[in-house]
C-alpha cells in the first residue's frame, strides 16, 4: 500500500486541504453508501431495516473498524453520540470507580469542552469533587494519591504536543487513578495501542481525522477488564441488558453495550462505515511516518520562507501529533487570505495558525505549493484587508 491514496477522496481542484484534523475530506465511497441506503434500506426496508439491515449492530460494527486503528479488542468500543457526552460518560464511571478520592486532574491543554463536561459533572454529583488543572508538562507530577481520575487529551488540539500515553498511564495506575485518553487528534492521525497501553478508558471523535463527516458519532473504549463493573450514568434504553423486554428497571448490557444510550445516528453511521474503507491496508505506522516527513519539510520550508512566523508545535516530530500551528500577531487574518486563495487550515485563538497533515491524502507537492502562498500572503500583507478581519461564528 502506498500513500496517498488522493482518488480515495472528492478534493476540490485547486484546494490545498489542510484542516483534516477539525473536518475529513468526503471520501468518494461515502456518496454510494449514503445514497443506498436512503434508497433502498430507508426507502424501500422502513423500520423492517433494524433487523434486515442490522441498524441496530452498527454501532457495534463501526466501533471494530475505528477499534482496529487505535489497537482495541474486537467488542471493545461502541460508536454514538458526540465527543463530549462520551467524555461525560468515561468521567462519571471513572469517578464512580474511586468513590474515596474526590480529584479529576487534567491539563491546561486540554480541549476546552472536557473540562466543561468535568465541571457540569462535578456539580451535578454535589459530593465536593475538584477538577486540578496543570500545566501539559506537569501531568505525570501531579498525579498523587488523591486523584481519582486523570482525564487528558493525548494530542493538544493547539500546539499538537503529544502526551506520552503509556508513561502517564502507568503513573496514573501505580498511583491509584483511572486513566482516560482524548484521542480525537490521535485516531487517524497517530499509531495509538489501546489493548498494550491499559488505560481504562479512552474515547475520541471520527469527523476529523476518520472523515465520518460533519456531526459523525463520537466513540468510547473500556478496558474489557472493567467494564462489568461499570453503571453507566446515561441509562438510556440502548445500553439495558434487554432493550425490547421494556422492562421499568434499568440493567445494563454485557459489555461495552452498555455504553450505548439511545438510538444510533444511522444515517452518520453509514457514511462514517463507507469512510473507513479509506483505511483498508493502512499500516498506521505508514501513515506516522509520512505524516513526520509532512510535517518536517512544513516547519522546514516555513520558518525558511516565512520569518515573522513562530513556531508554537514541538520541533521534535516525536513529540508532535498530525498538525503544526504557527503564531502571528494577525494569525486570524492570514488565515483568511489563505483560505481565499484555497489553502485551508484553521485559526485559533487568541493567535494561532493551524494546520493539519493527512498522509491519505496530503503529499510533498501539497506542502510546497501551501508554503508558496503563505509566502505570498505575508510578504504582500496579502491579509491586510478589511474583509480579512471581520470573523463568522465558526473560526
Ligand atoms: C474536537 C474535540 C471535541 C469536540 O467534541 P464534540 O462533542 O464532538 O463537539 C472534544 N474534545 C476534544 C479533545 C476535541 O479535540
Amino acid at each position: 500500500m502506498t500513500l496517498p491514496r488522493k482518488d480515495l477522496f472528492h478534493l476540490p481542484d485547486g484546494m490545498i486541504y489542510l484542516d483534516g484534523n477539525s473536518l475529513g475530506p468526503l471520501p468518494k465511497s461515502v456518496d454510494g453508501a449514503l445514497s443506498a441506503m436512503v434508497t433502498d434500506q430507508w426507502g424501500q426496508h422502513l423500520i423492517k431495516g433494524w433487523n434486515v439491515d442490522d441498524w441496530m449492530g452498527q454501532p457495534m460494527r463501526v466501533g471494530n473498524l475505528v477499534g482496529r486503528l487505535i489497537g482495541a479488542p474486537e467488542g471493545s468500543v461502541t460508536m454514538g453520540d458526540t465527543l463530549s457526552v462520551k467524555v461525560y460518560q468515561a468521567l462519571s464511571a471513572a469517578v464512580q470507580m474511586r468513590p474515596d478520592r474526590k480529584v479529576i486532574l487534567s491539563d491546561s491543554g486540554n480541549f476546552p469542552s472536557d473540562l466543561y463536561m468535568a465541571q457540569g459533572l462535578i456539580a451535578q454529583l454535589g459530593q465536593g469533587h475538584e477538577l486540578r488543572i496543570v500545566a501539559p508538562e506537569e501531568v505525570a507530577d501531579a498525579i498523587t494519591e488523591d486523584v481519582a481520575a486523570v482525564m487528558i487529551t493525548h494530542v493538544d488540539y493547539r500546539t499538537g504536543r503529544m502526551h506520552d500515553m503509556d508513561a502517564i498511564t502507568s503513573k496514573a495506575q501505580d498511583a491509584g487513578a483511572v486513566m482516560i485518553w482524548d484521542l480525537a487528534h490521535s485516531a487517524g492521525a497517530v499509531p495509538v495501542d489501546l489493548a498494550a497501553c491499559g488505560c481504562e478508558f479512552a474515547v475520541g471523535c471520527t469527523y476529523k481525522y476518520l472523515n465520518g463527516g460533519p456531526g459523525a458519532p463520537a466513540f468510547i473504549y473500556v478496558h474489557p477488564d472493567v467494564i462489568g463493573d461499570i453503571q453507566p450514568a446515561l441509562s438510556g434504553w440502548l445500553g439495558h441488558d434487554a432493550p425490547f423486554a421494556f422492562d421499568l428497571d434499568y440493567r445494563p448490557a454485557t459489555g461495552i453495550e452498555r455504553m450505548r444510550v439511545g438510538t444510533p445516528p444511522v444515517l452518520q453511521l453509514t457514511a462514517l462505515e463507507a469512510a473507513m474503507t479509506a483505511w483498508d491496508g493502512v499500516d498506521m505506522a505508514e501513515v506516522r511516518a509520512a505524516s513526520i516527513r509532512l510535517t518536517d519539510l512544513f516547519i522546514e520550508l516555513v520558518e525558511a520562507r516565512c520569518p515573522e512566523l513562530t513556531l508554537h508545535s514541538p520541533r521534535d516530530g516525536d513529540n508532535r501529533g498530525s498538525q503544526v500551528s504557527f503564531e502571528h500577531e494577525n494569525g486570524y487574518p492570514v488565515m483568511q487570505a489563505l483560505i481565499a486563495r484555497d489553502v485551508i487550515g484553521d485559526f485559533r485563538a487568541p493567535n494561532l495558525i493551524r494546520f493539519g497533515f493527512t498522509p491519505l491524502y496530503i503529499d510533498e507537492t501539497d506542502v510546497r505549493g501551501a508554503v508558496d502562498i503563505l509566502g505570498d500572503v505575508l510578504d504582500n500583507r496579502l491579509w491586510d484587508d478589511p474583509v480579512y478581519h471581520a470573523k463568522g461564528r465558526v473560526t
